[in-house]
């Protein structure tokens, strides 16, 4: 199955997901449990959120690929219509941004593998991985601690500002009224020539000559004035768009110099992996119940107000502010521009949040593409084990760093 198939097949069970369907059957085990999450919060919040995504039918799609070794990391890309609609009650309250936006969706594979036989923890039920996603299918029993590939891992949105297939629409348009056009007037002088002049003949004669000459001149003078008025809203837009994502521009230009200077530490650092990354970590500290017994969050501020997001979209880049090393510890300091949907007094408000992030990593350990958090090995006893809000093995008690593995945040303000 090609990386588009799963992606296209994972966004169909995506928008079911939010109508009250289960987890998508593609999705990561670190992915179905943001799913939950949202979900939860949304229910805590009493608001139902209809996700939307059509295709553009002439879209880019095409995939990065990222390998490491036997992991390989596709992360594709689309075009596409991504909205949402948000109601209480069956009252419809807001709607996110109507725009053609660029789909990303990363699907890892791991090189060889072979699906593996899970049991279930509660009822001994055993089967294929994958047919635990939802949970065990004989007792309900829900748990992640396993993985399976190919998988999703993670997707964002990032904004476009014009929709190329309206434009050609529109074109047609012009061509089509400038063939009505030149047939009403060849109509109109045939008619004409035909009364006045007596003979048919003449009237056939000055009416094409008219509809064509018409026809080719209004095309051009429409083509022109269709042309003319694109032009200035598309400058227009443009120039809204520039102004609305200067910052964004600004924050793009420090991907070099991330690259460079991480990569003195990480060598094979993927920009594009840690992006996804960083989007993956914030949604799960925002959509946290419980942030002060979290692995991926060490920070110590409160995040109390981040209760009322109940969406947050990415807005395209973030910032590098720099890094250290602390002993064997990388910090990454950036910040993150992102888009939050905010639940409150009865209203949403729509607010772009520019997100200070410290990020850390234990150096000198290598950097697995296939690890879950939620299915975390021992290293002493072997056992498996879910990492997201205890550490130390359940099994044999020996101590768990997360940062031995992942990247965790110490820090996040805005
Ligand atoms: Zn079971
Ligand atoms: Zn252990």
């Amino acid at each position: 199955m090609s990386s588009a198939t799963i992606r296209d097949e994972f966004f169909e069970q995506y928008k079911e997901f939010y109508n009250g369907g289960p987890i998508p059957q593609h999705s990561s085990s670190d992915f179905a449990y943001f799913l939950e999450c949202h979900r939860n919060r949304l229910e805590q919040k009493g608001i139902q959120a209809v996700k939307k995504i059509d295709r553009i039918e002439d879209d880019i799609d095409k995939a990065v690929h990222y390998d490491k070794q036997p992991y390989t990391l596709d992360m594709t890309f689309k075009e596409c219509n991504y909205e949402t609609e948000y109601y209480k009650d069956g009252t419809f309250l807001a709607r996110s941004d109507k725009d053609t936006e660029t789909l990303y969706c990363n699907v890892l594979y791991k090189q060889g593998y072979q699906e593996e036989t899970i049991s279930c923890p509660n009822c001994g039920h055993a089967a294929g991985a994958k047919t635990f996603v939802n949970g065990c299918p004989m007792c309900g029993t829900r748990f992640k601690t396993f993985k399976f590939f190919p998988c999703v891992t993670s997707f964002y949105t990032l904004p476009k500002f014009i929709e190329r297939k309206k434009t050609e629409r529109n074109m047609k348009k012009v061509v089509g009224a400038g063939v009505i056009l030149a047939l009403l007037v060849a109509i109109g002088v045939f008619i004409y020539n035909w009364k006045t002049s007596g003979s048919l003949g003449a009237g056939l004669f000055f009416g094409v000559i008219a509809g064509l000459i018409t026809g080719w001149l209004g095309t051009i003078f429409l083509y022109l004035g269709f042309s003319f008025i694109l032009a200035v809203t598309s400058f227009s837009k443009m120039f809204a768009q520039a102004a609305d994502t200067s910052d964004i521009q600004a924050a793009r230009f420090t991907k070099k110099k991330m690259e460079n200077e991480i990569r003195s530490y990480i060598p094979d650092f993927s920009y594009e992996y840690f992006e996804g990354k960083i989007q993956d970590l914030l949604r799960a500290i925002i959509f946290s119940e419980d942030r002060n017994n979290l692995s991926i969050y060490k920070g110590r501020d409160n995040l109390g107000y981040l209760n009322d997001v109940i969406d947050v979209d990415y807005r395209g880049g973030f910032k590098y502010e720099g890094c250290t090393v602390v002993g064997d510890v990388l910090h990454v300091r950036l910040i993150n521009y992102v888009v939050c949907e905010v639940y409150c007094d009865g209203k949403i408000g729509r607010h772009q949040r520019n997100f200070k992030m410290e990020m850390i990593k234990r150096l000198n350990r290598s950097n697995d593409l296939g690890f879950s958090i939620h299915a975390v090995n021992c290293k002493t006893c072997g056992a498996t084990f879910d990492a997201m809000h205890v550490e130390k093995c359940p099994h044999c008690g020996h101590p768990y760093e997360l940062i031995d593995d992942d990247w965790v945040v110490i820090y996040v303000g805005s």
